[in-house]
């Protein structure tokens, strides 16, 4: 197994792997420790060449950096890539090498799931490294992470009506969701419990059917979804669903959804706050699953506590909102200085220390 470090600006390290014996061509990059060990799942992609997936993890660990810093989580960003077919390249092989290259970091870095692997993709890398999480909940670990996700989307949701209409209550309010997929179908449930309306749609029609018979919502046309005339409007499928061909066409007062990515770029969040839809920013409110990984890394899983700091993400978002209206900035740009400010405290507190 060989592994390189690349020289990165802003980066705590980054390296590549390449291990003939298996196959791996890896990269991980762990962005920022400041607040904790950079936490951030495993993607496996066919990317066309190792500047592709180089860029990609990049990318996607700063990302994780500003999500644990707003959640608290008390976890640093990090993110690895697999360059390869998650279809046909999958070995056990594989992933035990990606453990190894994963242990190679001494716990800096703790890897998850994400696209392209799976929980029994994570129990092969096991064999190669301790620090790994989301494997199932009879192996000690925190399980499935989409109910949490759907729980923080839906507590973010009461933020959001009670900045808009003062009242955080759902009943009566409309709710149209993209997506009755894993986070999708647990984020109904909790809005029906709670009184609200919805409208459904999925690419999968029997996904929408079956989800709105349990759920008593309207089936919606996956066309025309993000046009729907409600009060939150719930991105839960793909990423960029705001950009300049779906502005003018919105009829919500609310985006609140887990998407990741929901921007195309940062720019539509201001378009959004001179439109008047109040935009909960994704890595927000889609927090649920790294909150609840983050229990697990603290010690022994507790489910109770989980749930307590999921429900959090309500005041998380309350304190962008503030921070918005204080300092005139669309709530992506307020989200971003709040994790700005969580990691210059971390700094000036380790310089203290
Ligand atoms: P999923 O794949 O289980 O569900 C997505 C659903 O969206 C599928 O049913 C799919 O058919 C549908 N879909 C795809 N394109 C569509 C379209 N154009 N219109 C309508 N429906 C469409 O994924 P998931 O785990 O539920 O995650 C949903 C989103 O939330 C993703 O963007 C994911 O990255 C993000 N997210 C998920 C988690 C989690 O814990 N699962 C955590 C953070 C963020």
């Amino acid at each position: 197994m060989k592994i390189e470090t690349i020289a990165q600006d802003g980066y705590e390290r980054v390296a590549k792997c390449e291990d003939p014996e298996s196959g791996l061509r890896a990269v991980i990059s762990v962005h920022d420790t400041t607040l904790g060990p950079a936490l951030g799942g495993l993607r496996m992609w066919p990317y066309a060449s190792w500047d592709d997936a180089i860029f990609d993890v990049l990318r996607l660990s700063k990302g994780m950096t500003y999500k644990s810093a707003v959640a608290d989580t008390g976890l640093g960003g990090g993110k690895s890539v697999i360059i390869g077919n998650p279809k046909t390249d999958k070995s056990e092989q594989l992933f035990t090498a990606m453990g190894r290259f994963v242990d190679s970091f001494n716990g800096k870095y703790i890897t998850a799931e994400d696209v392209g692997t799976s929980v029994e993709d994570m129990i092969h890398v096991r064999k190669g490294t301790e620090r790994v999480t989301g494997l199932p909940l009879d192996m000690g670990s925190s399980g499935d992470p989409s109910p949490w996700t759907a729980l923080g989307t839906f507590r973010g949701m009461k933020a959001c009506l009670e900045e808009v209409y003062g009242d955080p209550s759902f009943e009566g309010k409309m709710v149209a969701i993209q997506g009755c997929g894993h986070v999708g179908v647990y984020l109904a449930r909790l809005l029906k419990e709670a009184g609200a309306k919805m409208i459904l749609a999925d690419i999968a029609p029997e996904r929408a059917r079956d989800l709105a018979a349990e759920v008593g919502g309207i089936v919606g046309d996956p066309a025309t979804i993000l046009e729907a005339e409600c009060d939150i409007l719930a991105p839960c499928a793909l990423g960029a669903v705001v950009n300049d061909e779906t502005l003018p066409n919105f009829h919500t007062k609310i985006i609140a959804g887990a998407a990741n990515n929901i921007l195309l770029r940062e720019e539509h969040g201001q378009r959004l706050k001179e439109a008047g839809i109040l935009y909960a920013p994704d890595y927000v409110i889609n927090a649920g699953g790294i909150i609840n990984v983050s229990i697990e890394v603290e010690g022994a899983y507790d489910e109770e506590r989980a749930r307590a700091k999921v429900e959090n993400i309500y005041h998380a978002l309350k304190r962008v909102f503030e921070l918005s209206k204080e300092r005139n900035l669309s709530t992506n740009e307020a989200s971003n200085l709040v994790a700005e400010e969580r990691l210059q405290a971390g700094r000036e507190r380790a310089v203290e220390a």
